[in-house]
């Protein structure tokens, strides 16, 4: 038995996660919803067949398995004939080819050059005749008022003229015009032209590029020169000579293109004043932003410039992961490195406070969206001391860990810095740690406190966080404690009455309207409408008669009280036996500490399970997996494979070798450094492994696996969060597939049980949540009993509940209004606040959405969850109707 693997992850608590300052954003302009689709041209010419480009590998050839690469390349493929370029545009190769085979990920070899594709750049489009559509942007609304009550000044129309981005080219959108060819901008940098092969540069600057025409300006968008250029040769890393500079482009692959400049608001509204200048942000990052980030920005530096709660100066991003708290957070600190209202830069000294492994993450991230030319920060370890920090004015920038903090902090404490950022700040929730009382000691005003967990659920640890950005802004703690939290804690109470009710709900808005001026929390769903297609499934799979058996013998113990000497053990030791024989019943047999062994031992020698190939047989849901897997050989796609038992991911890798599928795999006993290896390793196109076995507890920070587009979650956690969060990591921030997930749940078993109390409301029951961290049960006799319950005469139990009239074909399953309107009710929370998070678990109500299938399963659905060989196995389907996109909880 093994208690550690119903345990929750700790970051995925199930809370009532119910914080709302959500999207605040400026109202987006409607022109800006086609900038955030893929950018798939780069130039627009007038041709006659389109021409590919390619971002590859080239080395020498050789037969070696593992290629060692010379350097980057581009191959440009128009119709059969294909160009191998380096970098400057020089051509290095050419060849006629099959443009079939230029794939991502394929080789070729082009002259004496072996390549690999990488990807895709571009692709220019032919020029069907008569016809024309206008790509221009529309100028920009000069203001617009956001929520928060603030105007956004835009800068002056030739500003905005100047920068007006290039457009999604559709495949039906093109040009036949060069005076409706759209203008693309490049960040570049620029510098004086040499020979020497190591370059210095002299700015940053920018280049537009319409038609054959480039214009490159510096920052402030004065012209430093023009040329006509083959615009298929401004291509990121590209090196061109315009004017007198030679500059280097560099294009921002896979993200928005927006340049929209994005200007802080103004320190002194009241009176304009003619000194006070204007507060951008560099081109370099605001290329890099979409809406959500640009408006973080802004109220991240309306905070610490006091502008929105006067006299204070501290500010909490409560993002969930995946949005971008870091690159909002070095945006802001860069721009106030360099600029300021009045001339000098707002501040000079930034400490960065970040959980040890997430140093050099810091220091990577600083480098990826500045470059080290720009900055580099200084990373305090073995080596590097705070002292040396200032020994050098160029340094701004400090990363310490935590740990370190307190070895060091007589020295930090010596440094006048005057920015604190603190990442995973939820860890200074407890005022009593040792970290958080040194850092309350540095004399520093503003402050900003990253962290991805809701904070507001617990009102103690609400206050020291608040009150270490913002000290003093909630009185004192026992001053707190009196007005806000005992009357909110009292009305939680279930005999509250009438009066006591209403004071902790006007208490609890009163704190919330206190706060949300420097709270923000964003949800993933911010991000959902950017990514591909979501399918999501829930297969019935049947036990075996041989699971069958086993599954009896191991209720009737109970029902029969074989073992009732402990009894809260004996429960948690027959919900981890039920389980693992959903799993496979090998699991079960071959668990040598399960207490259930010794007295049903003579009974388990009776159920004979061979262990050899066809083993995968004796359990129906590792039969239907099987059949996944061999389909998804016939696919360039790769799969997770999600489990809560380590004992399963082994099962999977007997699975993986029979199907003869390579797999890498993720559990709890990798180090950090490991973990990042295997992540970046799977997420890389040129892999060839196919699966990625992943522990469901091997969470964490980073942990986004868009290199795969397909994952099974094999068995369920009660917490509904660890499940939504699990089946999150591939349908993340550059995935571009659509993505399928299918969740097993073994037919009227104790799995169908446990996710009926997921998606209702009983999931949130205290008594489950303990179950979790201590395995001691609070579930009653009644309730216990319904757990061991096998119901054998059903396709689906949840389909059961449901209380659904369809026929299980999908001809229209049925949403009555009235389970439509409750879809909004949400758990009760101190601060009665709406999070309309992305971890909120599927309810009954969207599962009536959902469509329906039971036997005969129609072929073609089948095949369209590639599950074209399982359909006498699957008893019942759940799948999506929807795009997850419009779901709107
Ligand atoms: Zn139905």
């Amino acid at each position: 038995m093994n208690v550690e693997e119903s345990k929750a992850n700790p970051e995925n608590e199930v809370i009532p996660d119910n914080i709302d300052v959500e999207n605040n954003s400026p109202k987006k302009r409607d022109a800006s919803s086609s900038v955030y689709e893929k950018n798939t041209s780069i130039i627009d010419l007038p041709q006659t067949e389109s021409k590919i480009i390619f971002n590859v590998l080239y080395g020498r050839t050789t037969s070696k398995k593992h290629q060692t690469w010379d350097g980057d390349g581009f191959l440009e493929v128009t119709g059969k004939s294909a160009i191998l370029k380096d970098l400057d545009g020089k051509v290095m190769g050419r060849k006629t080819i099959n443009p079939s085979n230029a794939v991502e990920g394929s080789r070729l070899i082009i002259g004496n050059k072996q390549i690999e594709i990488k990807d895709q750049v571009s692709q220019e489009l032919p020029v069907p005749e008569g016809h024309s559509e206008e790509r221009i942007e529309e100028p920009l609304p000069k203001k617009f008022k956001t929520t928060t009550g603030y105007v956004f000044v835009l800068p002056k129309k030739e500003d905005t003229d100047a920068l007006v981005c290039k457009k999604e080219a559709s495949s039906s959108t093109v040009n036949s015009s060069p005076a409706e060819i759209s203008k693309i901008s490049f960040n570049v940098m620029y510098g004086q032209i040499t020979s020497k092969k190591h370059k210095t540069w002299d700015g940053d600057g920018l280049l537009e590029i319409t038609g054959e025409s480039a214009i490159l300006k510096d920052l402030n968008g004065k012209v430093i020169g023009r040329k006509t250029i083959n615009p298929s040769n401004a291509v990121e890393g590209a090196r061109l000579i315009i004017g007198n500079k030679q500059i280097e482009y560099i294009y921002i692959k896979g993200l928005v293109m927006n340049c929209e400049p994005l200007v802080m608001p103004r320190t002194n509204s009241a009176c304009i004043s003619s000194e006070e200048q204007k507060v951008s942000v560099d081109f370099c990052l605001v290329a890099k932003l979409r809406e959500h980030q640009r408006y973080g920005i802004v109220f991240l530096y309306e905070c610490l410039m006091g502008l929105r709660v006067p006299d204070y100066f501290g500010a909490i991003l409560a993002d969930e992961m995946g949005l971008g708290k870091t690159l909002q957070c070095i945006t802001l600190i860069w721009t106030m490195l360099k600029k300021g209202p009045y001339g000098k830069p707002i501040v000079r000294r930034v400490l960065v406070i970040t959980p040890h492994s997430l140093c050099n993450n810091w220091n990577k991230e600083f480098t990826k969206w500045l470059g080290s030319h720009r900055i580099s920060p200084y990373v305090i370890d073995g080596k590097n001391r705070p002292k040396d920090f200032i020994k050098h004015p160029r340094n701004s920038v400090l990363i310490i860990s935590y740990e370190m903090l307190i070895k060091c902090h007589m020295e930090i404490s010596n440094i006048t810095f005057d920015l604190l950022v603190c990442d995973e700040g939820h860890r200074l929730k407890n005022s009593s740690i040792k970290a958080a009382k040194l850092l309350r000691e540095i004399n520093c005003k503003k402050r900003i406190m990253l962290t991805g967990t809701p904070i507001q659920n617990d009102l103690k640890e609400f206050y020291t966080l608040v009150d270490f950005v913002n000290p003093g802004i909630l009185g004192s703690s026992l001053e707190y404690k009196n007005y806000y939290e005992d009357p909110i804690v009292a009305s939680q109470c279930p005999n509250a009455d009438e009066n006591v009710l209403s004071l902790g709900s006007e208490r609890a808005t009163e704190l919330h309207e206190r706060t949300k001026s420097f709270i923000l929390r964003r949800t993933q769903n911010t991000i959902n409408k950017y990514l591909p297609h979501k399918y999501e499934m829930v297969l019935f799979c049947p036990l075996t008669s041989e699971q069958k058996d086993l599954y009896s013998l191991v209720t009737d113990a109970w029902f029969n009280k074989v073992c009732l000497q402990d009894k809260s053990h004996t429960h948690l030791s027959i919900i981890i036996a039920l389980k693992k024989i959903c799993n496979h019943l090998n699991l079960f047999i071959n668990d040598k500490e399960n207490a259930l062994r010794e007295t049903l031992s003579k009974a388990i020698c009776t159920i004979q399970v061979k262990q050899d190939n066809n083993f995968t047989k004796y359990c129906g849901k590792v039969t239907i997996l099987q059949v996944l897997m061999r389909n998804l050989k016939k696919t360039d796609e790769k799969l997770v494979l999600v489990s809560y038992y380590t004992q399963t991911l082994d099962l999977f890798e007997t699975i993986c070798n029979i199907e003869g599928l390579k797999f890498l795999r993720l559990d709890g006993t990798i180090s950090s450094s490991a973990r990042s290896k295997v992540i970046e390793q799977f997420n890389t196109r040129s892999d060839n492994s196919k699966v990625l076995l992943l522990s469901a507890k091997a969470g964490g920070v980073g942990l986004n696996l868009p290199g795969a587009s397909r994952l099974v979650l094999f068995d369920s956690d009660w917490n509904p969060a660890s499940d939504v969060q699990a089946m999150a990591r591939i349908w993340r921030d550059g995935q571009k597939k659509n993505v399928y997930i299918y969740r097993l749940l073994t037919t009227g078993t104790i799995e169908e049980k446990i996710y009926q109390r997921q998606i209702s409301k009983a999931s949130l029951s205290e008594s489950v949540v303990d179950l979790n961290h201590l395995g001691s049960l609070k579930l009653s006799t009644a309730e216990l009993k319904d757990l061991f319950t096998l119901a054998t005469d059903t396709v689906s139990l949840t389909h059961d509940l449901l209380n659904c009239s369809c026929s299980g074909q999908d001809n229209g399953s049925i949403s009555s209004e009235e389970s439509k309107t409750n879809d909004n009710e949400i758990g009760d929370c101190p601060l009665i606040l709406d999070d309309k998070s992305s971890q909120q678990n599927l309810t009954i109500n969207q599962l009536r959405d959902w469509q329906h299938y039971k036997q005969p399963i129609p072929f073609d659905i089948m095949q369209d969850i590639m599950l074209t060989e399982a359909g006498d196995y699957i008893t019942f389907i759940f799948k999506n109707s929807k795009m997850q996109h419009t779901q709107t909880n």
